[in-house]
């Protein structure tokens, strides 16, 4: 059932419930009052009839009757029953009339001078014991309440018409009401159905406000276009790589043609296979810089994870570094570090931390052909900082948002060999352990490339309190 019809049944329910409630209440207040005023004006003519009756002077039994005949107008079945009663053989004179029960005659001696009330089916009794010279008696008045039972009548098929009536127009009301709420819902609804894959630039309309409808929409779209974002990044990713790889393939394919094209001496094919070698030593790395980038975007539970130090781990690169080129410059410096020695540890994966940081301290050579870089290493607010400073070509400001993405090189990089994809991997990386990666950078002074990780010893602080390093 649509939420739009579930709103409005239980509008209607919870009316229906105040509804009955009330009309119950009205119902019986309205009859007990109808009930109660009849039988007051049984009770006064039955006073009345016993005066009348048995008063002594002629002139006041008369001003009686004459009270009666004006301002008391005859009830419907009116009928008037006078018993004699004998106290001492506490037995009745006169026989009891067969409308009359004997309980209710009973009742009314028990009463004594008090008004006694009965009803039997339609018609009400009213009765007194009446102690007169002439003896006892007991006066009893019954009528049937015609115009009460027609009011009660006509108020049960009021109360149910307006019952019925009122539901229908709650339902009615509810319903175009809920409908005409939900219509931005459905609105939406229509909408996200269009979506598709191919067409993931399509937005939903809406009014700019607070109220929720607002919101989701806002949300929805926001979602897109991170989605758009995304499958655009897939895309280009795909096609970055296609084209990279095919490019060392091509050379391969075609140096190895052209040796095989006609005999050749034995230096010719030295050289041809030496540049099949080169080429496919790039294809080898770049290969190994995609899957490490593949492998970074687990969630980091296939990685094995431990506690890392990043000052051997720092010391550990420069060695690798300095072994693959031995005119690069790289100085470390840790000035200021803590005793502690769990400060400088961060819990992740070596092998990829080291990755990360050979990237960002590989670049600060190659972009400087092999002038000093200074790598140095501090705790600051909880975090691992390592910052890499170089004094190379820097990267054009206007290009540095982009260095994140898959395969971009800045338009200064032509000169040197690279794949732009150090660098995501470098944040894809970093990212998986919690820290962050700050790259600032001046077009012909240099670039400085700080990178801050959650320390173990910090984390374990913090998880104390339940909380998560915020970088
Ligand atoms: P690449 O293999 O091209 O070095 P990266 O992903 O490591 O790929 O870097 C992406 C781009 O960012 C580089 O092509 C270069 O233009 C720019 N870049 C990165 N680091 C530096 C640096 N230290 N100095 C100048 N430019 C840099």
């Amino acid at each position: 059932m649509k939420i739009q019809t579930k709103t409005a049944l239980l509008f209607t329910m919870l009316t229906a419930t105040i509804l009955l409630f009330l009309s119950i209440a009205v119902y019986y207040f309205v009859g007990r009052f109808t009930s109660n005023d009849f039988l007051k004006r049984l009770e006064l003519r039955t006073t009345l009839s016993a005066k009348i009756h048995f008063e002594q002077d002629e002139t006041s039994a008369d001003v009686f009757n004459q009270l009666r005949r004006e301002y008391l107008e005859v009830l419907p079945h009116e009928r008037e029953y006078i018993l004699e009663y004998d106290p001492l053989q506490e037995k009745l004179i006169t026989p009891i009339p067969a409308d009359v029960n004997s309980r209710f005659i009973r009742e009314i001696i028990q009463k004594g001078g008090q008004t006694a009330y009965s009803r039997h089916r339609k018609t009400d009794f009213a009765g007194v014991y009446y102690k007169d010279v002439t003896g006892d008696f007991i006066v009893v008045k019954s009528a049937v309440n015609e115009y009460g039972e027609d009011l009660i009548r006509n108020l049960r098929h009021v109360l149910a018409a307006t019952f019925i009536g009122g539901l229908c127009v709650v339902f009615t009301v509810s319903l175009y009401f809920s409908r005409n709420t939900f219509r931005p819902v459905r609105h939406i609804v229509a909408r996200a159905r269009d979506i598709s894959a191919h067409n993931l630039h399509l937005r939903i309309n809406y009014s700019e406000g607070s109220d929720e409808i607002s919101e989701l929409a806002e949300t929805f779209n926001n979602m897109l276009d991170r989605l758009e974002t995304a499958f655009e990044t897939q895309n280009n990713f795909i096609s970055n790589a296609s084209h990279e790889l095919r490019t060392p393939l091509t050379a391969i394919i075609g140096e190895a043609d052209i040796a095989l094209s006609k005999p050749r001496s034995g230096e010719e094919y030295q050289q041809s296979l030496s540049a099949i070698i080169r080429e496919a030593g790039k294809l080898h790395n770049l290969t190994s810089s995609l899957l490490s980038l593949a492998q970074s975007g687990f969630d980091g539970k296939k990685q094995e994870w431990s506690g890392v130090r990043i000052d051997e781990i720092l010391f550990a690169v420069k060695e690798t570094l300095d072994e693959r080129d031995p005119n690069n410059q790289i100085i470390i410096t840790m000035d200021d570090l803590p005793e502690d020695e769990d400060l400088l540890t961060v819990e992740g994966n070596e092998n990829l931390l080291k990755l990360a940081l050979s990237n960002v301290i590989l670049n600060g050579c190659k972009y400087s052909h092999n002038q000093r870089v200074e790598v140095s290493l501090r705790f600051i607010d909880g975090a691992v900082a390592v910052t890499v400073v170089d004094h190379g070509i820097g990267i054009p400001q206007t290009e540095l948002k982009h260095i994140y993405e898959p395969f971009f090189r800045a338009s200064n990089s032509n000169p040197f060999e690279g794949y732009g994809v150090g660098l995501p991997l470098t944040k894809a990386i970093i990212k998986l352990h919690h820290g962050v990666i700050i790259v600032e950078s001046e077009e012909n002074k240099g670039t400085k490339v700080t990178l801050r990780l959650p320390s173990v010893a910090h984390l374990r602080a913090q998880s104390g309190r339940e909380q998560v390093w915020i970088p």
